[in-house]
């Protein structure tokens, strides 16, 4: 059986989509066969607006001291953005005092040609915004994305986020392709968190 919300590392987390805007050479997915520890994030159909809000409640009475409520799973949350913002309102109504955080390629504007951010913005908290590569080049070199100059639209990405959320964080994978000082050093600049990820 697929799951759907699960909990990790203290916080909750929503696996809405297993579609992405990008195909990370790295991603564990392929490596994992879609796999997180003791997790199943192989979604034969996405859940439906009405199968997260029961699987939430019911985690929610688990693990009542969460303090975060993340959309990540194996796949861009944003595609989906229209439940992201329906079930991110139910849990700002549900359970004012828990954050909401979004995990993304930020790359979904891009894709729908649409400011998403200025949508979600009111009921996400931080958007952590992926920027696995310290070049163009690079970034080419690990993905395969059918965007154009997915870099730069990444880079734009990260500083409209900024007029829209309270938080914003860049991460990165310690990848060895990766210039991870480069872009500690752009996060900086763009005056924003920064912070490591683990590459598997
Ligand atoms: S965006 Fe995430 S889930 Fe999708 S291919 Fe990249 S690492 Fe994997």
């Amino acid at each position: 059986m697929s799951d759907i919300v699960y909990f990790f590392k203290n916080n909750l987390y929503i696996n809405l989509t297993n579609r992405c805007l990008v195909k990370c050479s790295y991603c564990i997915k392929y490596k994992w066969n879609y796999n997180f520890y003791e997790y199943n994030f192989k979604l034969n159909k996405e859940p439906t607006y009405k199968e997260i809000i029961h699987k939430l409640t019911l985690k929610l009475k688990e693990y009542p001291k969460v303090k975060e409520i993340v959309f990540c799973g194996y796949g861009e949350p944003l595609i989906r953005w229209k439940e992201v913002i329906r079930i991110s309102k139910w849990i700002k109504n549900n359970y004012p005092h828990i954050k909401i955080r979004i995990n993304t390629t930020g790359l979904a504007d891009g894709y729908f040609k649409k400011n998403i951010y200025k949508e979600l913005a009111g009921v996400i908290d931080t958007i952590s915004i992926s920027l696995n590569a310290h070049n163009e080049k690079t970034f080419n070199l690990l993905h395969k994305s059918k965007i154009p100059s997915a870099f730069h639209k990444i880079i734009n990405s990260i500083k409209k986020a900024k007029k829209y959320f309270p938080e914003v964080i860049v991460t990165t994978i310690k990848h060895p392709a990766i210039d991870i000082a480069k872009i500690k050093c752009l996060a900086k600049k763009l005056k924003v968190e920064f912070k490591e990820r683990d590459y598997f």
